[in-house]
Parts: C-alpha cells; structure tokens; sequence
C-alpha cells in the first residue's frame, strides 16, 4: 500500500524529530514511507480499541450485519468484538518473533509493568523499552496493511468502509410552474 500525508498527518507527532510532524519519512530507494511515530499512533488506536472489547461487560457485545462487496452473499451475521479480538492476537502471534511475542503477552495482554517483564524475561530496563517501541512499531504496520481487511482505521473495521457518493448525477428540479388549473382566490375582494 502507498502511504500519503494526508493519512499520517493526523497521526504523527508534531515535535517528532525524525518527521517534523509530517508523519512520512524519505525511505532507502526513496519511497515514501511511514514514521515510526505514526506507526506507534496505529498501534496504540488498535490496542485501546482491544482493551475496550476485552473489558466491556458480555452482554455489550452484539450480533451485527456486516455488508460484503459481492453479489451472491449481500452480508453475513458476526459478532465484531470477539473478532476484532481474535485478529489482534493472531497477527501480534504471526507478526512477531518469539521474544517479542513473550514481551507483548506480558506486557500487553496480561498488563505486567516494566519491573515484573524485567524480572521474567532477565533483560534490562533500557532493552524493555527499546522493545516496546519495536513491536508497536511492527504491529502497527501490519495492522494498516493487512490484506484484505486491514485492523486500522478501527472504525472501518468495526463499521466498514465509507461508502462512496452515488454516481449518478442528481437534478436539480427546474423553476416550478404554478399548474394552469389552480385558481387563487383574488386578493382583496371577499365572497
Ligand atoms: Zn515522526
């Protein structure tokens, strides 16, 4: 997929020192390419998104109708929440290397703080960090390219995409014309 600024923009910290607030970076074969804070920014909008699900009450979980692009199948029934819930763990598990994946089940998953990750992994505080930052940045890539569906934009996810205005072109109805058959009653003069 191509990144634009109009994507990043929002998503980009302004006193980014790498993006100055632009969200793209000049890559390698100087392609377009995102800024790791704006990578961090998809990723945090998809876990408080988790979260949300993870911790809502059963019973705010509902059934809804999801419309599909095709023609045999207009839409199916599912139930978003626990789906939104499934891909975020699956492709943290696919998308990530053993290590990471052990740091994001405690770190993210479970909600163990640095101290207690430190302790359990045997890495220092600096290291922690320093991975925090490299999965976020992982994950929030695959989360935005992710083929067919991606995770991000979340309310795409939940909601699909928005629907393009209608092609064909509206007319704008001519001056009206009082019908030759109506009489009004004239002004001034009573029955
Ligand atoms: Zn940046």
């Amino acid at each position: 997929m191509e990144w634009t600024r109009s994507e990043t923009l929002a998503l980009a910290m302004h006193n980014c020192t790498h993006c100055h607030g632009s969200g793209l970076r000049l890559g390698r074969k100087g392609a377009l390419a995102p800024c790791n804070c704006v990578l961090r920014a998809i990723f945090r909008a998809c876990y408080s998104r988790f979260v949300r699900c993870v911790t809502q009450e059963k019973h705010l979980s509902k059934i809804g109708l999801e419309p599909h692009a095709g023609r045999q199948r207009p839409s199916t029934w599912g139930r978003k929440d626990e789906e939104y819930i499934a891909d975020f763990c699956l492709v943290a598990r696919r998308g990530l290397d053993d290590f990471e994946y052990k740091l994001f089940r405690y770190h993210f998953l479970l909600g163990a703080d640095w101290k207690l990750c430190c302790r359990r992994l045997g890495i220092a505080r600096g290291n922690f960090f320093h991975a925090v930052y490299r999965i976020e940045q992982k994950l929030g890539r695959i989360f935005r390219e992710l083929q067919p569906y991606s995770l991000y934009p979340v309310d795409e996810y939940f909601h699909g995409p928005a629907r393009p205005w209608p092609r064909t072109p509206v007319t704008a109805p001519g001056p009206s014309k009082v019908p030759s058959r109506l009489r009004f009653p004239a002004v001034g003069k009573t029955a």
